[in-house]
Protein backbone atom coordinates (compact mmCIF):
# COMPACT_ATOMS: atom_id res chain seq x y z
CA UNK A 1 0.00 0.00 0.00
CA UNK A 2 2.49 2.75 1.33
CA UNK A 3 1.84 6.26 0.84
CA UNK A 4 -0.38 5.84 -2.54
CA UNK A 5 -3.34 7.33 -1.47
CA UNK A 6 -1.40 10.89 -0.76
CA UNK A 7 -1.53 11.98 -4.66
CA UNK A 8 1.54 13.68 -6.59
CA UNK A 9 4.41 14.56 -4.26
CA UNK A 10 6.35 11.39 -5.59
CA UNK A 11 9.86 12.38 -4.28
CA UNK A 12 8.62 13.17 -0.89
CA UNK A 13 6.63 9.49 -0.75
CA UNK A 14 9.94 8.04 -1.82
CA UNK A 15 12.06 9.66 1.14
CA UNK A 16 9.58 8.76 3.97
CA UNK A 17 9.06 5.49 2.33
CA UNK A 18 13.09 4.70 2.05
CA UNK A 19 13.49 6.20 5.78
CA UNK A 20 10.76 3.74 7.10
CA UNK A 21 12.14 0.59 5.38
CA UNK A 22 15.08 1.40 7.52
CA UNK A 23 13.10 1.63 10.35
CA UNK A 24 13.55 4.88 10.91
CA UNK A 25 11.14 7.45 12.08
CA UNK A 26 11.83 10.89 13.47
CA UNK A 27 10.17 12.33 16.51
CA UNK A 28 9.18 15.47 15.07
CA UNK A 29 7.34 16.17 11.62
CA UNK A 30 6.55 19.23 10.24
CA UNK A 31 3.79 19.25 7.62
CA UNK A 32 2.99 22.02 5.48
CA UNK A 33 1.36 23.30 3.09
CA UNK A 34 -2.14 25.45 1.84
CA UNK A 35 -5.66 24.31 2.48
CA UNK A 36 -6.76 21.16 0.65
CA UNK A 37 -2.90 20.43 0.20
CA UNK A 38 -3.61 17.21 1.72
CA UNK A 39 -2.01 17.83 5.25
CA UNK A 40 -4.14 15.87 6.87
CA UNK A 41 -4.01 12.90 4.53
CA UNK A 42 -0.45 12.86 4.85
CA UNK A 43 -0.65 13.43 8.73
CA UNK A 44 -2.77 9.96 8.87
CA UNK A 45 -0.99 7.58 6.78
CA UNK A 46 2.21 8.62 8.35
CA UNK A 47 0.99 8.18 11.84
CA UNK A 48 -0.24 4.35 10.73
CA UNK A 49 3.62 3.71 8.53
CA UNK A 50 4.93 4.21 12.14
CA UNK A 51 2.59 2.35 14.28
CA UNK A 52 2.06 -0.41 11.61
CA UNK A 53 2.89 -4.05 11.86
CA UNK A 54 2.30 -5.37 8.45
CA UNK A 55 4.64 -5.26 5.30
CA UNK A 56 5.09 -2.01 2.86
CA UNK A 57 4.08 0.81 5.43
CA UNK A 58 1.56 1.81 5.96
CA UNK A 59 0.00 -1.51 4.73
CA UNK A 60 -3.62 -0.33 5.34
CA UNK A 61 -4.89 -3.59 6.63
CA UNK A 62 -3.19 -4.53 9.50
CA UNK A 63 -5.60 -2.95 12.93
CA UNK A 64 -3.11 -0.69 13.52
CA UNK A 65 -3.80 0.40 10.18
CA UNK A 66 -7.50 0.15 10.17
CA UNK A 67 -8.12 2.15 13.03
CA UNK A 68 -5.74 4.77 12.62
CA UNK A 69 -6.86 5.37 9.37
CA UNK A 70 -10.90 4.89 10.61
CA UNK A 71 -9.33 7.83 13.37
CA UNK A 72 -10.27 5.47 16.40
CA UNK A 73 -6.49 4.25 17.35
CA UNK A 74 -6.36 5.64 21.37
CA UNK A 75 -2.24 5.87 20.71
CA UNK A 76 -3.02 8.68 17.81
CA UNK A 77 -4.28 11.88 19.57
CA UNK A 78 -5.18 15.11 17.48
CA UNK A 79 -4.87 18.04 19.61
CA UNK A 80 -6.78 21.33 18.32
CA UNK A 81 -9.86 23.49 20.16
CA UNK A 82 -12.15 24.34 17.07
CA UNK A 83 -13.59 27.11 19.31
CA UNK A 84 -10.34 28.90 18.85
CA UNK A 85 -8.14 29.90 16.01
CA UNK A 86 -5.13 28.98 17.86
CA UNK A 87 -4.30 25.74 20.69
CA UNK A 88 -5.34 27.31 23.88
CA UNK A 89 -1.65 26.89 25.87
CA UNK A 90 -3.96 24.70 28.35
CA UNK A 91 -4.65 22.37 26.15
CA UNK A 92 -0.80 21.92 25.02
CA UNK A 93 0.00 21.62 29.17
CA UNK A 94 -2.70 18.76 29.57
CA UNK A 95 -0.70 17.29 26.77
CA UNK A 96 2.43 17.81 27.66
CA UNK A 97 1.07 15.46 30.92
CA UNK A 98 -0.18 13.20 28.97
CA UNK A 99 2.66 12.45 26.73
CA UNK A 100 4.71 10.41 29.48
CA UNK A 101 1.63 7.96 30.06
CA UNK A 102 2.98 4.86 27.83
CA UNK A 103 1.10 4.25 24.49
CA UNK A 104 -1.99 1.57 25.32
CA UNK A 105 -1.73 -0.96 22.71
CA UNK A 106 0.11 0.77 19.89
CA UNK A 107 4.01 0.76 19.33
CA UNK A 108 4.29 4.42 19.85
CA UNK A 109 1.94 7.53 20.75
CA UNK A 110 1.45 10.20 18.03
CA UNK A 111 -0.06 13.36 18.45
CA UNK A 112 -1.64 15.47 15.47
CA UNK A 113 -1.52 19.15 15.51
CA UNK A 114 -3.69 20.06 12.62
CA UNK A 115 -3.79 23.54 13.65
CA UNK A 116 -1.94 26.94 14.04
CA UNK A 117 -0.30 27.02 17.76
CA UNK A 118 0.64 30.02 18.43
CA UNK A 119 4.16 31.72 19.98
CA UNK A 120 2.92 30.87 23.70
CA UNK A 121 1.67 27.09 22.25
CA UNK A 122 4.97 26.79 20.38
CA UNK A 123 7.01 27.68 23.71
CA UNK A 124 4.83 25.56 25.90
CA UNK A 125 5.47 22.40 23.25
CA UNK A 126 9.56 23.23 23.69
CA UNK A 127 10.15 21.35 27.07
CA UNK A 128 8.97 18.34 24.97
CA UNK A 129 11.01 18.75 22.10
CA UNK A 130 14.15 18.65 23.50
CA UNK A 131 13.66 15.26 25.71
CA UNK A 132 10.79 13.77 24.05
CA UNK A 133 9.71 9.85 25.38
CA UNK A 134 11.73 7.28 22.89
CA UNK A 135 7.99 6.22 21.65
CA UNK A 136 6.69 9.65 21.02
CA UNK A 137 6.35 10.90 17.89
CA UNK A 138 4.55 14.79 17.16
CA UNK A 139 3.09 16.01 13.65
CA UNK A 140 2.79 19.84 13.71
CA UNK A 141 1.07 21.12 10.76
CA UNK A 142 0.59 24.24 9.19
CA UNK A 143 0.13 26.35 5.83
CA UNK A 144 3.24 28.02 6.69
CA UNK A 145 6.32 26.93 7.74
CA UNK A 146 7.09 30.54 8.51
CA UNK A 147 4.98 30.75 11.01
CA UNK A 148 6.78 28.09 13.00
CA UNK A 149 9.37 29.42 15.83
CA UNK A 150 12.95 28.57 14.59
CA UNK A 151 13.90 26.69 17.64
CA UNK A 152 10.47 24.58 17.60
CA UNK A 153 11.42 24.21 13.20
CA UNK A 154 14.94 23.37 13.36
CA UNK A 155 14.02 19.97 15.51
CA UNK A 156 11.98 19.00 12.32
CA UNK A 157 11.45 16.93 9.86
CA UNK A 158 9.91 19.04 7.62
CA UNK A 159 7.62 17.49 4.72
CA UNK A 160 6.21 20.15 2.48
CA UNK A 161 3.33 19.01 -0.14
CA UNK A 162 3.59 20.20 -3.44
CA UNK A 163 0.56 21.15 -5.87
CA UNK A 164 -0.52 18.79 -8.11
CA UNK A 165 0.33 18.42 -12.28
CA UNK A 166 -3.16 19.46 -13.69
CA UNK A 167 -3.40 16.08 -15.65
CA UNK A 168 -3.53 14.27 -12.71
CA UNK A 169 -6.02 17.00 -10.86
CA UNK A 170 -8.41 16.38 -14.13
CA UNK A 171 -8.09 12.44 -14.39
CA UNK A 172 -9.01 12.66 -10.06
CA UNK A 173 -11.75 15.54 -10.13
CA UNK A 174 -13.33 13.82 -13.13
CA UNK A 175 -14.28 10.11 -11.00
CA UNK A 176 -14.80 12.24 -8.19
CA UNK A 177 -17.22 14.42 -9.59
CA UNK A 178 -18.47 12.71 -12.85
CA UNK A 179 -21.64 15.19 -13.13
CA UNK A 180 -19.68 17.97 -13.72
CA UNK A 181 -18.63 19.17 -16.72
CA UNK A 182 -15.27 19.95 -18.52
CA UNK A 183 -15.69 23.88 -18.17
CA UNK A 184 -16.33 23.69 -14.22
CA UNK A 185 -13.09 21.02 -13.33
CA UNK A 186 -10.82 23.57 -15.93
CA UNK A 187 -12.24 26.59 -14.22
CA UNK A 188 -11.89 24.47 -10.27
CA UNK A 189 -8.12 23.74 -11.05
CA UNK A 190 -7.43 27.13 -12.24
CA UNK A 191 -8.51 28.50 -9.18
CA UNK A 192 -7.23 25.82 -6.82
CA UNK A 193 -3.30 26.60 -7.20
CA UNK A 194 -2.80 22.69 -8.08
CA UNK A 195 -4.64 21.86 -4.52
CA UNK A 196 -7.00 18.85 -4.69
CA UNK A 197 -8.75 19.85 -1.72
CA UNK A 198 -9.30 23.33 -3.11
CA UNK A 199 -10.75 22.33 -6.13
CA UNK A 200 -12.99 19.54 -4.31
CA UNK A 201 -14.49 22.75 -2.35
CA UNK A 202 -15.31 24.59 -5.21
CA UNK A 203 -16.93 21.46 -7.12
CA UNK A 204 -18.69 20.62 -4.65
CA UNK A 205 -19.97 24.10 -3.79
CA UNK A 206 -21.56 23.83 -7.67
CA UNK A 207 -22.95 20.60 -6.75
CA UNK A 208 -25.36 22.16 -3.99
CA UNK A 209 -26.68 24.25 -6.34
CA UNK A 210 -30.34 24.70 -6.40
CA UNK A 211 -30.79 23.68 -10.50
CA UNK A 212 -32.76 27.41 -10.91
CA UNK A 213 -29.11 29.44 -11.07
CA UNK A 214 -27.92 27.35 -13.65
CA UNK A 215 -31.68 27.89 -15.55
CA UNK A 216 -31.20 31.59 -14.90
CA UNK A 217 -27.57 32.20 -16.08
CA UNK A 218 -28.39 29.88 -18.97
CA UNK A 219 -31.61 32.19 -19.56
CA UNK A 220 -29.57 35.20 -18.84
CA UNK A 221 -26.52 34.23 -21.18
CA UNK A 222 -28.96 33.42 -23.89
CA UNK A 223 -31.34 36.17 -23.27
CA UNK A 224 -34.50 33.63 -23.25
CA UNK A 225 -36.45 35.75 -21.61
CA UNK A 226 -39.21 32.68 -21.33
CA UNK A 227 -36.94 30.76 -19.85
CA UNK A 228 -35.92 33.10 -17.01
CA UNK A 229 -39.73 34.03 -16.70
CA UNK A 230 -40.68 30.62 -16.58
CA UNK A 231 -37.87 29.78 -13.66
CA UNK A 232 -38.77 32.73 -11.67
CA UNK A 233 -42.45 31.56 -11.14
CA UNK A 234 -41.70 28.40 -10.66
CA UNK A 235 -40.30 29.66 -6.91
CA UNK A 236 -42.65 32.30 -6.37
CA UNK A 237 -44.39 29.88 -3.88
CA UNK A 238 -40.62 29.49 -2.12
CA UNK A 239 -40.07 30.15 1.25
CA UNK A 240 -38.57 33.96 2.19
CA UNK A 241 -35.18 31.56 3.26
CA UNK A 242 -34.83 29.33 0.53
CA UNK A 243 -35.38 32.38 -1.83
CA UNK A 244 -32.61 34.25 -0.21
CA UNK A 245 -30.11 31.89 -0.03
CA UNK A 246 -31.08 31.54 -4.14
CA UNK A 247 -30.05 35.27 -4.57
CA UNK A 248 -27.48 35.19 -2.35
CA UNK A 249 -25.73 32.27 -4.33
CA UNK A 250 -26.74 33.88 -7.72
CA UNK A 251 -24.88 37.22 -6.26
CA UNK A 252 -22.05 35.45 -5.84
CA UNK A 253 -21.79 34.06 -9.34
CA UNK A 254 -22.38 37.62 -10.68
CA UNK A 255 -19.71 38.82 -8.91
CA UNK A 256 -17.67 36.36 -10.11
CA UNK A 257 -18.55 37.12 -13.69
CA UNK A 258 -17.17 40.62 -12.94
CA UNK A 259 -13.94 39.36 -11.74
CA UNK A 260 -13.59 37.67 -15.13
CA UNK A 261 -14.88 40.76 -16.92
CA UNK A 262 -11.97 42.86 -15.09
CA UNK A 263 -9.42 40.25 -16.17
CA UNK A 264 -9.65 38.04 -13.04
CA UNK A 265 -9.53 34.03 -13.21
CA UNK A 266 -13.18 32.15 -13.20
CA UNK A 267 -14.44 31.15 -10.23
CA UNK A 268 -16.76 28.41 -12.10
CA UNK A 269 -17.83 27.36 -15.36
CA UNK A 270 -21.04 29.97 -14.87
CA UNK A 271 -18.89 33.38 -13.74
CA UNK A 272 -17.06 32.47 -17.45
CA UNK A 273 -19.88 31.94 -19.13
CA UNK A 274 -22.01 35.07 -17.82
CA UNK A 275 -18.39 37.12 -18.35
CA UNK A 276 -18.12 36.04 -21.78
CA UNK A 277 -22.13 37.08 -23.03
CA UNK A 278 -22.64 40.61 -21.09
CA UNK A 279 -20.99 43.24 -20.44
CA UNK A 280 -19.44 45.06 -17.09
CA UNK A 281 -22.64 47.53 -16.96
CA UNK A 282 -24.91 44.70 -17.32
CA UNK A 283 -23.43 42.67 -14.70
CA UNK A 284 -23.14 45.54 -12.19
CA UNK A 285 -27.15 46.26 -12.72
CA UNK A 286 -27.86 42.70 -12.52
CA UNK A 287 -25.92 42.72 -8.88
CA UNK A 288 -27.38 46.12 -7.96
CA UNK A 289 -30.88 44.57 -8.56
CA UNK A 290 -30.20 41.34 -6.76
CA UNK A 291 -29.66 43.64 -3.64
CA UNK A 292 -32.38 45.50 -3.56
CA UNK A 293 -34.54 41.93 -3.86
CA UNK A 294 -32.65 40.55 -1.43
CA UNK A 295 -33.22 43.54 0.56
CA UNK A 296 -37.04 43.17 0.26
CA UNK A 297 -36.96 39.12 0.92
CA UNK A 298 -35.72 40.24 4.05
CA UNK A 299 -38.52 42.58 4.74
CA UNK A 300 -41.88 42.28 4.42
CA UNK A 301 -42.32 41.70 0.44
CA UNK A 302 -43.50 38.10 -0.23
CA UNK A 303 -41.40 35.87 -2.71
CA UNK A 304 -44.03 36.09 -5.11
CA UNK A 305 -43.66 39.85 -5.31
CA UNK A 306 -39.80 39.69 -5.65
CA UNK A 307 -39.94 37.19 -8.15
CA UNK A 308 -41.64 39.43 -9.85
CA UNK A 309 -39.59 42.42 -9.29
CA UNK A 310 -36.59 40.10 -10.60
CA UNK A 311 -38.45 39.37 -13.54
CA UNK A 312 -39.76 42.62 -14.54
CA UNK A 313 -35.74 43.74 -13.91
CA UNK A 314 -33.87 40.90 -15.44
CA UNK A 315 -35.59 40.95 -18.87
ZN1 LIG B 1 -0.42 -1.75 8.79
Amino acid sequence: MGFETLLGNDRLKDNLTASLRQGKNAHFYLISGPAGAGKRTLARLLSAAVMCRGEDRPCCRCADCRKILSGVHPDVITVEDPEHKTVPVRIIRQMRDDVFIRPNEGSHKIYIFPQEMGIEGQNALLKILEEPPAYGVFLLLTDNAHKILPTVRSRCVELALQPLEAKLLRSTLRQQFPKADTGSIDAAIARSGGFLGQAQSLLSNEDTQPPQIEELVTALCSKDILRLTYTLVSMEKWKRDQLLELLQQFTEVLEGALVVRSGGTAMTNQSSRLAASRSGAELNRMIATLQKCMEYARGNVSPAAVCGYLQWMLR
